[in-house]
């Protein structure tokens, strides 16, 4: 390429509506226009910024007529065109429409007008674990108490309801303005018809995924796999990192499959802490302890164990605690 081309942001002075890095995904919608109007060419809500991407939606801060402030996940028509991709949209919606729990985004509504389809959710104010530890590098025991037990209470609904999240990380656990945990994001979630159903898709993030559903087991996969999730998620809040990170995806697979991982050594962490993570992080799915076991762990029992957090906490650590 010549050198002499003008960058790419200077090429485009007349959308200041959308920033050239807002979309590197060709299948992400374009910035919808600022009201929103359903296909009945009635007037819904009013758009604001982006508050987050993701695979293949957009998230913007949304106000209604009563002015009261949701999230709309923005997906293209155009992104749904195959059959796949649409059935899986579906199903995350049908899914997400059957939950309702105080520590899972809650669903209100979907509409669509001619280029989206805009899902309006609970507003998650203070943005997700994920962003909270990579601020803070790590979060202190209380604090892990806290989420934790929303956390469960989550997963507990959600398993009686014979939902499998298979997705929970830090980065789908959301915050609200007071701080509470709101799971959201059930793109891979999968509806149960019994119990005793198993499956057999291979889906996950790479770091939280459970050992069965990466290397398979002649049962197929059950409940169990958000347990593992939730273990690594309780090490990740402590420690700053997921416990089988590692540089290259073979490598963490290795982990995985041998559930290695170690401490950092001069790190300081309860040995209550410690034991619930070995527990959790059993290769053998019917050995983790159920959702009442965990929330009766020594680990709940000693220490503080908070009431609230306020939403300094995200930036910096409590002094006391
Ligand atoms: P995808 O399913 O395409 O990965 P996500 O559900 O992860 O999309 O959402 C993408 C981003 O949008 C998130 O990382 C977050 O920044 C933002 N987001 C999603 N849901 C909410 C919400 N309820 N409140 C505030 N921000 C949200």
């Amino acid at each position: 390429a010549p050198s002499g081309s003008a960058p790419v942001a200077a090429a485009a002075p007349h959308t200041p509506e959308r920033k050239p890095t807002e979309k590197k995904n060709k299948l992400l919608c374009d910035t919808p226009p600022n009201r929103l109007y359903d296909s009945k060419d009635k007037e819904r809500y009013k758009r604001s910024h982006q508050l987050g991407v993701g695979g293949f939606a957009r998230c913007f801060l949304v106000q209604n007529k009563d002015g009261e402030y949701y999230a709309s996940k923005t997906v293209s028509k155009k992104s749904l065109a195959k059959e796949k991709i649409r059935m899986k949209f579906l199903g995350e919606l049908n899914v997400h429409k059957a939950m309702d729990h105080p520590n899972i985004v809650k669903f209100i509504e979907c509409f669509e007008d001619g280029a989206n389809i805009y899902v309006i959710l609970e507003l998650c104010s203070n943005k997700s674990l994920m962003d909270m530890v990579k601020k803070r590098g790590r979060l202190t025991e209380p604090e892990a108490r806290f989420f934790m037990i929303q956390i469960l209470g989550a997963v507990k609904y959600m398993h009686s309801k014979r939902v499998i999240h298979r997705d929970l990380k830090l980065g789908n656990i959301f915050l609200d303005a007071d701080m509470n945990v709101k799971i959201g994001d059930f793109g891979l979630a999968a509806m149960l018809l019994k119990d005793t159903d198993r499956k057999k898709t291979i889906c996950g993030t790479p770091n939280y995924i459970a050992p069965e559903v990466l290397f398979g087991s002649e049962e197929g996969h059950g409940f169990e796999v958000d347990l593992w999730s939730v273990g690594v998620i309780l090490y990740a809040m402590l420690v700053g990192k997921p416990p089988f990170q590692s540089k290259d995806l073979d490598s963490i697979y290795k982990k995985i499959k041998r559930a290695t991982y170690e401490w950092p050594p001069n790190l300081e962490v309860s040995d209550s802490a410690k034991d619930l993570v070995r527990s959790l992080l059993n290769r053998d799915p019917a050995a983790r302890p159920s959702l009442d076991e965990i929330a009766n762990h020594a680990f709940f029992k000693e220490g503080l164990f908070p009431r609230s957090l306020p939403s300094e906490a995200r930036k910096v650590m409590p002094k006391r605690a």
